[in-house]
């Protein structure tokens, strides 16, 4: 049997299989994907929704979309716009299930009456501060709140106005009472409510008291009849607190399941610190091509499929890792290799003039589109007297391992002649100007018929027929492999994360169809932007290099 029909199961999977087995949840699984509208999506929410909607696909089951907006401060409904686009984009489908964590704030109100009832809850008038200061440490037990054992009455009368907006912001909470000698300090008497006068996103000025994440997180996944309540390993503390609530309120009680995060080294996942690249400016916004959130990545040219395939293969497990963004790269790389239509582009040109050429001549010359894929076919580039080459494909005095144009060498231009460079001119600087070839009829299709060799093959364009773009190069947004390590992540920011070439020339093919993601044979991976240059010429942005050129010049570095 070959290797590659065994399915490797996580361990998420595994846990599944045997509840179906024990008939824990009846066969069903109900998972959901709960994110806080309050900045857009990153690869690492890719992770977890590829996880939620993926587990649910293979097993028959649903998968919500669920706003967990429970910080009116936060949180925006643009937010929640782009999120709903970037699910949809890579491709899946909570079908009706669109739910909100506010459309739950009565329902929440009301538990915790229930809590309140049952002598679960006070009402503290303990500041921020003071908590801190009576929280005790991991050594030692904290205090008690003088607040403590207020009568249920008094509690309930307490929670009514807080709720009715009689206190300012911070004057009072409702707490769980639970051990403030806790092992866990998650334990020492939680907040459940706090007092908030700010208009929320969805419900207006309806609420001043708005619940705690660890009191809404476990009754949303509740109240929803989740199964399998699928979160990032830092909630692990947090699960005996989940625990505790729904035990307390005798309520549906979903499990709770910890994964280790995605972490990308050269990249941040954080959507506050992202946030701050965006209001700072470092970037041109939340889609700028070099951000890791998936509107980022779409507009740079990924593709769902790429995002998908890479967060099946770096899998899930228990432990943190950092992973290395080539393989992300890589994953878009290989979907392109065989899906890119090859093309020519010359990013940074060299005017050449084909001496011996007629003038007003245009021959059409046959090209192949995609070596990878047979059916892919070819098409027809026009050539003329006057072409433009790469700048870094000719260099006046050659060493002799320059495999490519300078005088009195011979190379192939591809898919069409061998030329020979017969004169350089220059300006009265001494800078080129543009360089004089011959070509020889006789090798149309870059062959000689006397079997005479060249040892570079260079892309061109015809200057005449050429689109003039401005090519944007990205790079990585950070020049450290851990932005976080040591100080300020923005002290890592690259400073050469975007070269523009201004002045580029591309094959006329390449305006239509405008979504195409092209090879630029040589040169990578490049699609239209929907920008346009200060002087009104079309944008193209590079999607991804052919290879890893960090690794090249890591290598090269080390290397001599
Ligand atoms: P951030 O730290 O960027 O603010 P978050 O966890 O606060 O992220 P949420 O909107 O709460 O963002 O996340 C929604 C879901 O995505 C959560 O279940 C969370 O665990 C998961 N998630 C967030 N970041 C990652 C990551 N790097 N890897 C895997 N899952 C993640
Ligand atoms: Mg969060």
């Amino acid at each position: 049997m070959s290797e590659s029909n065994t399915v490797i199961k996580n361990f998420i999977q595994k846990i599944i299989d045997e509840d179906n087995l024990s008939g824990k949840w009846s066969n069903r699984v109900h998972t959901r994907f709960p994110p806080e509208p309050n900045g857009y999506l990153h690869i690492g929410h890719a992770k977890s929704i590829c996880l939620n909607f993926g587990i649910a696909e293979k097993n028959n089951g649903k998968c919500n979309l669920r706003f967990d907006d429970t910080n009116p401060v936060k949180e925006e409904d643009e937010y929640v716009i782009s999120i709903i686009d970037d699910v949809k984009w890579l491709g899946f489908d909570w079908e009706e299930r669109l739910y909100y964590a506010s459309d739950y704030f009565d329902q929440m109100y009301d538990y915790a009456l229930t809590l309140i009832q049952n002598g679960d809850a006070f009402v503290c008038d303990q500041s921020s501060d003071q908590m801190r200061d009576c929280r005790g440490t991991l050594k030692q037990p904290g205090e008690e709140s003088p607040n403590r054992n207020r009568s249920i009455e008094e509690n309930l009368e307490l929670f009514q106005r807080m709720k009715n907006g009689d206190y300012p912001d911070g004057e009072k909470t409702l707490r769980a009472k639970i051990d403030m000698s806790h092992s866990n300090l998650n334990m020492r008497d939680p907040v459940i409510y706090r007092i908030l006068h700010a208009s929320h996103h969805r419900t207006g000025n309806k609420w001043c008291i708005y619940p705690m994440y660890d009191w809404a997180h476990g009754l949303e996944d509740s109240i929803e009849e989740i199964t399998h309540s699928i979160c990032t390993l830092e909630f692990e503390d947090h699960r005996p607190l989940y625990d505790w609530y729904l035990e307390k309120l005798d309520v549906y009680h979903p499990q709770q399941i910890e994964f280790a995060r995605l972490n990308l080294n050269f990249t941040v996942v954080s959507k506050r610190k992202l946030k701050k690249l965006v209001d700072e400016k470092h970037v041109e916004g939340w889609d700028d091509p070099r951000m890791p959130t998936l509107s980022g990545l779409r507009r740079r040219g990924y593709t769902p499929l790429s995002i998908r395939n890479f967060a099946e293969g770096v899998g899930v497990t228990k432990r943190d890792s950092i992973i290395d963004v080539v393989r992300l790269e890589n994953s878009l790389r290989e979907e392109l290799n065989k899906t890119a239509p090859r093309v020519l582009g010359v990013l940074d040109p060299l005017k050449v003039v084909i001496t011996n050429y007629p003038e007003n001549k245009t021959e059409m010359l046959e090209a192949i589109n995609n070596p990878e894929d047979e059916n892919a076919g070819s098409r027809e580039v026009p050539f003329s007297k006057e072409l433009y080459i790469e700048k870094n494909d000719f260099m006046e005095d050659p060493p002799r391992k320059f495999f490519r144009l300078g005088p009195g060498r011979e190379v192939r231009l591809r898919y069409a002649y061998f030329v020979t460079c017969t004169d350089i001119i220059k300006d009265e600087n001494g800078t080129i100007k543009e360089i004089h070839c011959t070509y020889d009829p006789e090798t149309k299709g870059g062959n000689a018929p006397d079997g005479r060799k060249v040892k570079g093959t260079i892309h061109w364009v015809s200057a005449e027929h050429a689109i003039d773009a401005e090519v944007r190069l990205y790079d990585r947004l950070f020049k450290k492999e851990n932005p976080e390590e040591g100080g300020d992540f923005l002290d890592a920011l690259n400073p050469d994360s975007c070269k523009i070439l201004p002045d580029s020339k591309l094959e006329p093919l390449l305006l239509e169809p405008e979504s195409i993601i092209y090879q630029f044979e040589r040169l990578g991976y490049f699609k239209k932007d929907d920008v346009f240059s200060s002087n009104g010429n079309n944008v193209f942005i590079r999607v991804v290099s052919l290879r890893d050129s960090w690794a090249r010049m890591m290598k090269q570095g080390s290397g001599q």
